[in-house]
């Protein structure tokens, strides 16, 4: 049924069915439609909510749908402000506006007519309405849940979203929405959504509350602790350096025999303290640089013992060998004898770890009576570390060498610089250089420390240097090094460091009165057996867990074969695998850790044109093959042909390890000849030399290392270059006697000999 009825525009607020809202009215249209709606349309007036928020909506804008109210009470209040309680009956169409002249607003309305939904699908959807709400009841700390009772109670599609709308904290544009839906179901399932949503932000909220709450209650506790403090203060009176200290630094420096501009600085520096309130943050900053400055060892000089014999003595007991190195120390006090005012040699110990490198050092400190500290600079990059930070710097301290010098308590200490082969030299600048700065006897007089920053006389430090190969020393220092190359030891020697310096050091060390009784065959064939490595350092371990093993479960001190197999695990075993079929040769290869004997392998199968080379492979490596396949092929040793739609495959084991250098160049050839020919080579043999494009062999390094590699593997032959072969003086006579070496001129005789098959 249709009918008419006034229009009262509601801005910014929403009335539903069912809902009671109480508002103010100041203007006199409003007044005017609310009095002629009591008298003449039974106390209802039809709400409409534009959309539009503009004071004067014009009649197209209007929605089409609005919610009659009934006029519950009207008091007019003393202002004329009418105040008026309306609640809202039902939802209807809109048909037609109609506006008068004196601007109040006349609707056609009619009744909304919504097909009924279907009953089951209702009362899930009411279910689920009614269990959301309440999660959401149950999550609002502070909401009544009075609705609960009310949506219970009533069964009603329209009532339930609209009570539930009513309720809800809904922005006012969402609450329009709604009043605008005429179709519950539509409601019901926004509600659903809504609520949803709201359940979200709560818990997010929460979260985040949870979140603020710990951080205030920090801050609050920090204020609390801070005011405390001021307290604390107050009582005491703003505490300063006591006298008693600032005395102290007065003494000191006047003990201190320092240059005027030094002196002068630290004592400003002191003054500066004196007047520094210990609470200001600047006290603790000036007094660690007081601190640091006025105790390093300004005029602290150990005696030298330049006593030779005595420190000979010393090193021999210490060390076996290294005679390079005791010879350098003999050379230097028989100079500094004559002549006090020498400067230290800069001396660089290369060589693989374990060949007692640092401990050498540290007895060259001990028999001259000079301190000892060690500095480690592998993987250094940032110079600073070296020569400190600027005190402006937060956290800043002297850099390493100061620091040394302060721990060593003297300025004339042994300071060994480790690894320098493994400094990094990046955006942050080159250690290197500064390292060349501190070393040098011309500049290290007046070194400044950054942090120091006051010239502090290094001249009298001896510095030894650290490094495992020679070609990774950065070469802004290498000319300036003495470099001394210390190689690894073959098994005679690794016999006698164990028997005449391992083993007292452990009998000491574990305080043993009866001594082991051992073979020497014993020895080797843990040496053999159970280590891989250049120097000793391993063995020495290896040594000290046999004589626990022995001390714990044993009376007797014999130890022989069977109770190394007992007492340690089988090792990684070295040997010398039999080599079974063509292709495959031992190479001789020179790493950090000395010496080493690895394979190669060659493939030559049908295939594109191609060679492959795996193994980690240096760019000098990669030439030496391409070396010797020009070789081979020129010399003819097999028919060019052959090379036609073929791939040739060479393989260097170890593949984890990556390798470089000229002298394999000679393996390579006989590997790819070996496998050409379909001649094994035995694994008996070895060879090393860079190889030229004609087959000369042309000299390596490290021979010493290499031959001693393939003695302990049991090679028996071995071609060198000619070159080389003055070299032979240096190698142990027991290697020497045990292994055939072949020094030639070109590859013509390595070729006769292997793989001539006229001749063979
Ligand atoms: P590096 O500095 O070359 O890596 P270390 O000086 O640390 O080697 O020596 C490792 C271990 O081997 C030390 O315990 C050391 O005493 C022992 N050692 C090394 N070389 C010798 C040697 N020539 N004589 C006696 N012991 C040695």
């Amino acid at each position: 049924m249709d009918y008419s009825i006034l229009v009262m525009l509601l801005k910014n607020l929403v009335i539903l069915p069912f809902q009671e809202i109480k508002i103010e009215l100041k203007d006199e249209i409003s007044k005017k439609i609310i009095k002629v709606s009591s008298k003449k349309y039974n106390n209802r007036v039809l709400i409409v909510s534009p959309k539009n928020e503009s004071l004067t909506p014009s009649i197209e804008d209007l929605p089409l749908v609005g919610v009659i109210a009934v006029i519950k009470s009207k008091i007019e209040l003393s202002n004329g402000n009418l105040r008026l309680t309306l609640r809202g009956e039902k939802r209807v169409k809109i048909l037609q506006y109609k506006a008068f002249n004196d601007d109040i607003i006349n609707a056609y309305v009619g009744d909304i007519v919504i097909p009924k939904f279907e009953a089951q699908g209702e009362e899930v959807i009411k279910n689920k309405l009614r269990n959301i709400l309440k999660e959401y009841i149950d999550l609002m700390p502070n909401i009544s849940n009075s609705i609960l009772k009310i949506v219970e109670d009533n069964d009603d599609l329209d009532f339930l979203t609209d009570a539930i709308t009513t309720f809800l904290p809904l922005k006012p544009i969402q609450k329009l929405n709604y009043m605008q839906e005429v179709n519950s179901e539509k409601r019901a399932l926004s509600l659903i959504k809504d609520i949803k949503l709201e359940i979200k932000h709560q818990e997010l909220e929460e979260k985040i509350d949870n979140n603020i709450e710990v951080r205030l209650s920090k801050e609050q506790e920090e204020y609390y602790l801070k005011e405390k403090l001021k307290e604390i203060q107050n009582i005491l009176g703003d505490y300063n350096e006591t006298n008693d200290d600032i005395v102290e630094y007065y003494q000191k420096l006047q003990s201190l025999d320092l240059n005027k501009k030094t002196y002068n600085k630290l004592n400003d520096s002191i003054k500066k303290l004196q007047n520094t309130p210990s609470s200001s943050p600047e006290h603790a900053v000036l007094k660690s640089y007081i601190d640091w400055t006025i105790n390093l060892p300004w005029n602290i000089l150990s005696k030298e013992n330049l006593n030779v014999k005595s420190v000979l003595t010393k090193l021999n007991k210490s060390h076996f060998g290294l005679n390079e190195v005791k010879n350098r120390i003999e050379d230097y006090i028989n100079i500094k004898s004559l002549n006090p005012l020498i400067s230290n040699p800069i001396i660089c110990l290369v060589g693989p770890p374990g060949i007692g490198k640092t401990t050498i050092t540290e007895s060259i400190a001990n028999a001259l009576n000079r301190e000892y500290y060690k500095i480690s600079v592998g993987g250094l990059n940032d110079a600073t570390e070296l020569v400190g930070s600027r005190r402006t710097y937060l956290g800043s301290m002297p850099g390493k060498i100061i620091q040394a010098i302060k721990k060593c308590n003297t300025r004339n200490p042994v300071i060994l610089i480790d690894e320098i082969d493994k400094m990094i030299r990046d955006y942050k600048g080159d250690p290197a250089n500064t390292l060349l700065d501190i070393l040098d006897s011309n500049q290290n007089k007046n070194f400044i420390d950054n942090y120091i920053e006051e010239p502090f006389d290094l001249s009298q430090v001896m510095f030894v240097l650290t490094a495992n190969d020679v070609k990774d020393i950065p070469y802004a220092l290498f000319d300036r090094l003495e470099i001394i190359e210390l190689s690894s030891y073959n098994i005679f020697e690794k016999v006698d460091i164990v028997k005449k310096y391992i083993l007292p050091k452990i009998y000491t060390e574990f305080n043993m009165k009866r001594k082991l009784i051992i073979k020497d065959e014993t020895i080797m064939y843990i040496i053999n057996n159970y280590t891989k490595e250049a120097g000793v350092r391993n063995l020495e371990r290896i040594f000290k867990k046999l004589i626990t093993k022995l001390i714990t479960s044993t009376t007797h001190m014999t130890i022989t074969e069977i109770d190394v197999k007992n007492y340690l695990k089988e090792g990684e075993k070295l040997e010398n695998k039999e080599i079974t079929s063509s292709g495959v040769v031992n190479l001789l290869a020179y790493t950090n850790t000395g010496g080493e004997v690895t394979r190669l392998e060659c493939a030559f199968y049908n295939g594109d044109e191609k060679v492959i080379l795996t193994g980690q492979l240096g760019e000098v490596l990669k030439e030496s093959v391409s070396v010797a396949l020009s070789f081979i092929k020129e010399k003819n040793y097999v028919s060019n042909t052959m090379f036609y739609n073929h791939t040739l495959h060479l393989h260097f084991l170890n593949s984890f390890i990556k390798k470089d250098g000229p002298s394999c160049g000679v393996g390579i050839v006989s590997a790819i000849l070996s496998r050409l020919l379909d001649i094994k080579v035995s694994e008996d043999i070895s060879f090393t030399g860079e190889i030229s494009i004609k087959g000369d062999l042309i000299k390596i390094g490290a021979l010493k290392e290499k031959l001693i590699a393939a003695y302990n593997v049991g090679i028996k032959k071995i071609y060198i270059p000619l070159d080389n072969e003055k070299d032979l003086k240096d190698i142990p006579k027991n290697v020497l006697d045990n292994l055939e070496i072949k020094a030639i001129k070109n590859y013509d005789t390595i070729f006769n000999d292997l793989f001539n098959k006229e001749k063979k």
